[in-house]
């Protein structure tokens, strides 16, 4: 007999309700199968088990409540409004629609019975609710009420939260009659020792909470229910690393031997002598890349502790035993500036660099990724343009991968790939300014080797800073002035709440007019995402020899930029900013030898965590304290930040509240592999998706 497929295979279209557009809205949220629907969790619950009666409501209340229609009028005010007064022997209350239908009207009308769920508030003497959810209830099904705490679930337009009530109601049924489509995976010692509540259990309980459930809990998402389901999430992408981690261990290189030989004259020509961390650090990658087996290296080190030229050590090692190398930068701008700072490096030794970027036109790409596939072009530098669709290398022995955060474990994947040739993958090298959290390092940097610079280059001073009200706009504009006067040169960076890129641009347009205005004599670049490549490099260029004197800028100089004599920073609106970009940005200055300063302006007054986090950044420069601060400063079910959370696509589980569970995960996942290996790849499955490639095996 043939079984029916699991959930992770059955389309939500099969549940009523689900025609094609439904299904399209639902896949914006992620949900294509009956397994997604079961894993879409309410975000929060209303308590519709109990009616109030009217005259115990209190105001400001949420309630559910039950009455008989006495009087319904359409009001003319300042707004057409449909108020209509409900009693139940112990009160009454009015509810109040400004948008309503004619026959809705009609529909309640006095006599009639209606429920309704919402917020209770004064008016004048009375209480009313404006806008509840309602619906008349026949006499004899008066009684009959919720059982359950009614889920309310992340939603999108178009999809009515009654709806996805409706299709989460039609999974569970499935899944109470079905329940081997989607089976029970934690079934070890330990698991059982740890009481875990079975997964189909966990599932009914989350949707549909008995009415003495702990809402609290429930709200924070740390009910047992709850937990149980993060704990399989943790330990199925866990378990996917270690895979990675073991393949990886199989993967065959094209070890480079001698590399301190083979670059030792590059050191020597360097304007500078290594600091002891980097040259530690240039050991450890080193005698990874002499191996056999591929490199698969983080490198930390806080802005500013000289990661480029790591870089180009290791990529010039890899370029001389006759193999190519692949930068990628996140940006175009750090593309661009690694290829000036690398051209200057490398050129003089006869390396043939190119720079490969998503906005090159047609023909001069065509050329490049023909220079790339002949072997002609040996170092590569670009965005993610560099392994996109038709890129192809002759012979790619290291990848490097610059501010790599915005990069996740299944793309870093992704890219190797595409480096591989036969047998051989490319070594890989990723660099990163950001702290990770060692949450975090568990779980998403699990496959790799870590290094780290934890010195910076001598004669550095601290970056002092100050915090202001953007009312003191003035004697800032002032400070900045008398600055550019003594020849130092001045970020001003205009940011934005809205993520709206054409926003941020126009602020920065506008900023930059007012300081010409304010500022006469002196000379204000602008830098924003929205220039071609070329007016941002002529900007760039203009700054970094000196011939401007300010930069107004968006974030998008936040990673990597490198201008050694501009010792300002006036950051706008830095109450808004994570801590981690606040650092970011701020590395940008006291990267020469005279002393720095960085203004955090704020708007309005500074809440007290704002106070807090604003504070944080005055009082430390060090990289790694503020992550322990922005970490402790985050409220609780808050998560990691879309940039960090991106790098690990969890539905479920969060890093920071669920940081205990994360200690429980690699001796469960040991024990899974060693007892019942064949569970492996289905719960790498059910949560990760097919990263390991079992589709192409
Ligand atoms: P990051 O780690 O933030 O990428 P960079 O590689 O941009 O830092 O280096 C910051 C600056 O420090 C650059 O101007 C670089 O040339 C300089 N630098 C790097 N290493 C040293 C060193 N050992 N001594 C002095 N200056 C250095
Ligand atoms: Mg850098």
């Amino acid at each position: 007999m043939d079984r029916p497929p699991g959930f992770a295979d059955t389309s939500v279209t099969i549940l009523k309700g689900v025609a094609s557009r439904v299904a399209a809205r639902l896949q914006r949220l992620g949900i294509e199968t009956i397994q997604d629907l079961l894993f879409h969790l309410p975000s929060r619950y209303e308590d519709r088990t109990q009616l109030k009666p009217l005259g115990a409501v209190e105001p400001g209340s949420e309630v559910l409540i039950q009455g008989t229609v006495e009087l319904s009028e359409v009001r003319f005010g300042r707004r057409r409004m449909l108020l209509t007064r409900i009693s139940d022997g112990t009160g009454f209350i009015t509810l109040r629609f400004f948008h309503f239908s004619s026959a809705q009207q009609k529909s309640l009308a006095r006599g009639v019975i209606v429920r309704c769920y919402g917020e209770a508030r004064r008016s004048g003497p009375d209480l009313e609710i404006i806008h509840p959810e309602y619906q008349i209830v026949k006499t004899e099904s008066a009684d009959i009420i919720e059982q359950t705490l009614t889920p309310v679930y992340p939603t999108t337009e178009g999809v009515h939260q009654l709806s996805m009530r409706r299709f989460t109601g039609q999974a569970l049924h499935l899944l109470s009659q079905q329940a081997n489509r989607l089976p029970e995976l934690l079934q070890t010692a330990s698991c059982q020792s740890m009481n875990l509540p079975l997964l189909a259990e966990s599932l009914h309980y989350i949707h549909r909470p008995p009415r003495s459930a702990n809402i609290r809990l429930l709200q924070e998402g740390k009910h047992p229910m709850q937990r149980r389901l993060a704990l399989e999430e943790l330990l199925s992408h866990h378990l996917s690393i270690r895979q990675l981690r073991k393949r990886g261990k199989n993967n065959i290189s094209l070890p480079i031997n001698d590399a301190s030989k083979l670059t030792a004259d590059f050191i020597n020509a360097l304007p500078f002598s290594l600091t002891h961390a980097q040259q530690r650090v240039i050991d450890e990658i080193f005698s990874d890349l002499g191996q056999k087996t591929a490199m698969q290296r983080l490198l930390q080190g806080d802005v500013g502790s000289g990661k480029t030229v790591i870089a180009a050590l290791a990529a010039l090692a890899t370029l001389r035993a006759g193999h190519q190398v692949a930068l990628m930068a996140p940006t175009e701008l750090l593309a661009e500036q690694h290829l000036q700072t690398l051209s200057k490096w490398l050129r003089p030794l006869n390396i043939h660099i190119s720079l490969l970027t998503g906005k090159l036109p047609a023909a001069k790409k065509r050329d490049i990724l023909s220079a790339m596939a002949s072997g002609e072009s040996q170092l590569v530098i670009g965005t993610h343009a560099l392994f996109q669709e038709d890129s192809k290398f002759k012979q790619l022995g290291l990848i490097i991968v610059d501010e790599q955060h915005r990069f996740g474990v299944h793309q870093r994947l992704a890219l190797r790939e595409k480096g591989r040739l036969g047998k051989f993958i490319p070594h890989q090298l990723i660099m990163t300014a950001t702290p990770i959290p060692r949450t975090l390092a568990m779980t998403a940097y699990a496959d790799l080797e870590t290094s780290i610079i934890d010195e910076l280059p001598p004669g550095r001073q601290p970056v002092e800073t100050a915090v202001m009200s953007d009312a003191k706009r003035e004697q800032i504009i002032q400070a900045v002035q008398k600055a550019c006067k003594e020849g130092r040169q001045v970020y001003w960076v205009c940011t934005l709440i809205e993520e709206s890129e054409a926003l941020q641009c126009q602020a920065a347009e506008v900023t930059a007019e007012l300081l010409s205005e304010a500022l006469q004599g002196l000379s204000i670049g602008l830098i924003h995402g929205r220039m071609k490549a070329k007016e941002k490099d002529s900007v760039m260029n203009d700054f970094r020899r000196g011939q401007t004197d300010i930069l107004v800028a968006t974030t998008v100089i936040e990673v990597g930029v490198d201008v050694p004599n501009a010792s300002l920073m006036i950051i706008e609106n830095a109450e808004r900013l994570g801590l981690a970009q606040l650092h970011q940005l701020r590395g940008r200055v006291g990267r020469g030898s005279t002393a720095s300063a960085c203004v955090l302006m704020y708007q309005g007054k500074l809440s007290a965590n704002g106070r807090a986090r604003l504070a944080a950044m005055r009082e430390t420069s060090d990289g790694f304290e503020i992550a322990r601060i922005d970490l402790d400063l985050r409220g609780p079910g808050e998560l990691l930040g879309t940039r960090q959370t991106g790098l690990l696509q969890l539905r479920i589980a969060d890093l920071s509240r669920d940081a205990d569970l994360l200690e429980q995960v690699p001796a469960l996942a040991a024990e899974i592999e060693a007892e019942s290996p064949a569970l492996v790849p289905l719960l790498i499955r059910r949560w990760a998706g097919d990263v390991m490639g079992y589709g192409d095996v």
